[in-house]
């Protein structure tokens, strides 16, 4: 029987990619759309820039930013790279929008020794205070929270709490400390202190993925982010060309999985069609919140904890200006919660790319998306927000030659306070139920591109699937 995998964004996808190079025989993919890649979509333009409708850079760092770039090197697509490098205006200027005013966030050293708006005092005091405050032992509290009694109020709110707005469009008084700073937060609880922490295991490297040759270029030119190209849909696009070339594998669209039947030796999925197919382990690479409903009436314990997982809603408004009008080139901006601003932020499209023209997108919404738009706003009065924060915001007085609008349903999940121990809950399920169920995508191991890829190798590299 084959190994099915649900689902087809980028988790999916690189879940078929690793079965095959692990030399399974027989797998299927399971797409409920007619189109594979999932979040991640580019669409090109008339006049060749792109509307990124999802995600659109990645990081090279780290154990989950080399894996991904040794698939891409894989893959034969290493020239169709777009990198930023670190010394690059668009690295170097990540901006937060407070008291009315664009700043520049700090990013030498000598910037962390003066004091610069909105912060009132130098940014390394505020790191410093981590030496004299006290530890508080905590299993798990928010990000706000931790960096706030550790780095003071001015760090939560102009640093952490927009960075989460940027990262999850989340709310930071709610993500979990782990989210993004499992490291710090457990360095404080065994060491008292972050910076004690950090000295101890300045040595202390953990086991890195060996880098191929495109990670290594990545390291040597100081690569901070990357793209692609023809945009980040140009990933799943190879992958996709590369898998259905396999007589291994099937790749199925238009096959929306309706109900997950575990059995003795395997599971039987029902698709909406009323058709059913036997198959002999699962890997899910579904949000929580949609495998939730299909296993629900055989194992609504487990279901529960899936739905324990929240998402939230963003809204993507992409938008072209004839000209340049950016005057000072960055990554883009970010709005702290307190700002009162509709937007989450925007980025500037056209600085990363040499655009003719002026191309951003606004991201709006996230966590405080039906609070501020109701539940079923329409495209255009999002449009008209947005376009009114921009006026605010930067200044650009004209109507975009270009839009597009999109809004992207319960998109993002939430890693709250407690989704570690949730996570644990779920594992512990499937394990001593012996269920044939594998997890993987951005709703369990971290929410990035990287990190769904990551998570796709682990649970094909984890679990013993029979060959053929
Ligand atoms: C607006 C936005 C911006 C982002 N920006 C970045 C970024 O810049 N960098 C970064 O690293 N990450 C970013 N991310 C996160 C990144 O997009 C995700 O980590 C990644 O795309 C998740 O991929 P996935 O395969 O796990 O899930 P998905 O892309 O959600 O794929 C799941 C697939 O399952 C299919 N499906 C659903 N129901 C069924 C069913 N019943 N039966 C069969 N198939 C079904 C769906 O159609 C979909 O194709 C962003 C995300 C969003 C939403």
């Amino acid at each position: 029987m084959p190994t099915v995998i649900l689902g087809g964004g980028i988790s999916g996808l690189t879940a078929a990619y690793y079965l095959l190079k692990k030399n399974c025989t027989s797998i299927a993919l399971l797409e409920a759309s007619n189109r594979f890649g999932g979040w991640i979509k580019s669409n090109k333009q008339k006049n060749d820039s792109i509307f990124e409708e999802g995600p659109r850079t990645i990081r090279p760092r780290g154990n989950p930013g080399i894996n991904t770039l040794n698939l891409i090197d894989d893959l034969g697509l290493s020239e169709n790279i777009l990198p930023i490098k670190n010394d690059s205006a668009v690295a170097r200027n990540r901006m937060i929008y407070a008291g009315g005013e664009l700043h520049s966030l700090p990013n030498t050293f000598s910037s962390l020794l003066k004091v610069q708006k909105p912060f009132s005092k130098p940014l390394l005091m505020h790191l410093l205070q981590d030496l004299v405050t006290k530890p508080k032992i905590v299993k798990d509290e928010s990000i706000y929270n931790f960096t706030r009694r550790r780095f003071g109020d001015e760090v939560a709110e102009y640093l952490i709490s927009p960075l989460i707005r940027g990262i999850c469009a989340g709310n930071a008084q709610e993500v979990s400390v782990n989210f993004l700073m499992k490291k710090l937060f457990d360095y404080e609880q065994k060491y008292g202190s972050i910076s004690k922490g950090i000295v101890k295991h300045v040595f202390n490297k953990n086991t890195q993925i060996p880098k191929g040759k495109l990670a290594k270029k990545a390291l040597e030119e100081n690569w901070n982010v990357y793209s692609f190209r023809n945009g980040l849909e140009t990933l799943p696009i190879k992958l996709e060309t590369f898998l259905s070339s396999s007589t291994h594998v099937n790749l199925c669209k238009n096959f929306k999985v309706s109900e997950i039947k575990f059995k003795k030796n395997g599971a039987l999925i029902k698709l909406d069609d009323g058709h059913s197919i036997n198959y002999s382990h699962v890997i899910s690479s579904l949000s929580a919140k949609t495998l939730a409903p299909l296993i629900n009436n055989q194992h609504p314990q487990l279901a529960s904890m899936l739905n324990n997982i929240k998402f939230v809603t963003v809204g993507v408004i992409n938008l072209e200006f004839k000209g340049h009008l950016i005057e000072s080139p960055g990554f883009g901006f970010l709005v702290p919660p307190k700002e009162k601003l509709s937007i989450l932020g925007v980025i500037y499209d056209s600085c990363c790319h040499s655009y003719q023209n002026t191309v951003l997108t606004v991201m709006m919404g996230g966590y405080w998306f039906e609070s501020l738009f109701g539940e079923n706003p329409i495209n255009e009065d999002l449009l008209k927000i947005a376009l009114k924060d921009v006026k605010t915001t930067l200044q650009i007085n004209s109507e975009p030659i270009n839009y597009k609008v999109n809004i992207l349903r319960d998109c993002i999940p939430q890693y709250i306070v407690g989704h570690q121990e949730n996570l644990h809950k779920i594992e512990t399920y499937i394990k001593t139920n012996n269920l044939p169920l594998s997890l993987c995508g951005s709703s369990y191991y971290g929410i990035g591109v990287n990190d769904v890829i990551l998570s796709s190798k682990n649970v094909v590299e984890n679990v013993n699937f029979s060959v053929g």
